[in-house]
């Protein structure tokens, strides 16, 4: 089969493999040992890919803290913040499309009596589908709200928010935000400063580094962010989150964001030409495609890399079952421990039909015009064949 799913993880550039190989074999001291040289080594390695990774998203080196990846990062950031005990308040403001690794957290404080905003994107039909106007930020925001967490890029439908612009109005209300950035470092231009966040999340191997890896950035500068630590122990990263460093997760982070920002330009431009060419090739072929989010001629508010349409008169399940020459998630199995239909196309008004029969194909690095269009015929042959067993 040919890999297409993308925004689920991504394999491991072999540059990046490159680059983390010492660190198994030769470079494998404990950062915290730093009474010999194995432990000073690998305390100056972790270092530098702090310092790179800073100066990639303009931040401060002690600003970025080393996390198992997004996940951890979503959980540190929003329990951090709300077990604080000189928090603001205990209002919170999300969107309904975030990924569970928000959500969930989110739901756990609501659930110990914290109040909750989960504000609307625009809806089918509309040009942004997905998109959260930054005015329904400022309206939401109260004199209790103490965390406001919106994503800068969607994992399913690929709709980037206008975090610059709710940045700016969480910094004039004095409320923190938190950002999951997940799916945009690497992809877009990201810049902590020009974006305002205080508190961002990003992980490895969704931009072909490792899995198991992320971090969590958490600015210093300004209004300093307090965070509770989840995890104790030896008061490794400040204190922040304990235990060893991750040395072969941090290098390959590191070198995955590198070679993402320093190609960035040509590989959405790349990925721009693949997903039209798709995106063409399938409504030649089939009737009754509905794109789900944003217009694809709109890259200031879609991800290059993202395509998710949904398929009319077709069962999702059986869909997904005629398509196993290719991997593309399926608008019901968003998160593999439960086949719910996906929270985010129901958000944007889908009919739980339409989300059951979605596609989203995530274009990656490796991916080829060729395999483009195999996968044109892919789903095509499949849709032909369902269609005629039902007349
Ligand atoms: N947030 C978003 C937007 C994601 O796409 C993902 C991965 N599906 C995560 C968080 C979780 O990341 P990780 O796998 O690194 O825990």
């Amino acid at each position: 089969p040919i890999y297409f799913d993308n925004h689920a993880t991504t394999a491991v550039d072999p540059r990046v493999l490159e680059a983390m190989l010492p660190t198994f074999t030769e470079v494998f001291g404990n950062p915290s040992s730093v009474g010999h040289l194995f432990g000073e080594d690998a305390k100056q390695l972790v270092e530098s890919c702090q310092q790179s990774l800073a100066t990639l998203l303009n931040a401060e080196p002690s600003e970025i803290v080393f996390t198992s990846g997004a996940t951890e990062s979503n959980n540190l950031a929003i329990a951090g913040v709300l077990t604080q005990r000189r928090r603001r308040g205990d209002h919170i403001v999300t969107v309904t499309t975030e990924h569970k690794a928000v959500l969930d957290p989110i739901e756990h404080f609501e659930h110990q009596g914290f109040q909750v905003s989960r504000l609307v994107p625009r809806q089918k039909g509309d040009p942004w589908a997905g998109y959260l106007d930054p005015q329904q930020v400022e309206d939401a925001i109260r004199p209790d709200t103490g965390l406001v967490s919106i994503m800068l890029a969607n994992n399913e439908i690929g709709v980037i928010h206008p975090l610059a612009e709710i940045g700016a109005i969480c910094k004039q209300a004095g409320v923190l935000l938190h950002c999951d950035a997940t799916q945009a470092v690497g992809k877009i231009p990201v810049d902590v400063q020009k974006l305002g966040v205080d508190l961002m999340s990003f992980s490895a191997h969704k931009i072909y580094g490792p899995k198991g890896v992320g971090a969590l950035y958490v600015r210093k500068s300004g209004p300093r962010v307090r965070l509770q630590p989840a995890i104790l122990g030896g008061g490794q990263q400040r204190g922040i989150r304990s235990g060893t460093l991750n040395v072969p997760g941090i290098v390959g982070l590191a070198e995955a964001v590198r070679l993402a920002v320093a190609e960035m330009s040509e590989e959405t431009a790349r990925l721009t030409t693949l997903r039209q060419r798709l995106w063409d090739g399938l409504r030649q072929r089939i009737d009754g495609l509905h794109l789900n989010g944003p217009e694809l001629d709109r890259p200031e508010v879609r991800l290059a890399g993202n395509l998710n349409f949904a398929v009319e008169k077709v069962d999702g399940e059986a869909l997904m079952m005629n398509v196993r020459e290719i991997a593309v998630s399926s608008g019901s199995a968003c998160t593999s421990a439960n086949p719910q239909p996906s929270h985010v196309l129901r958000a944007l008004g889908l009919s739980e039909d339409l989300t059951r029969s979605s596609l989203r194909f995530g274009l990656g690095r490796f991916n080829s015009v060729s395999e483009v269009e195999f996968a044109v015929d892919v789903v095509s042959n499949a849709v032909d064949k369902l269609r005629k067993l039902i007349v």
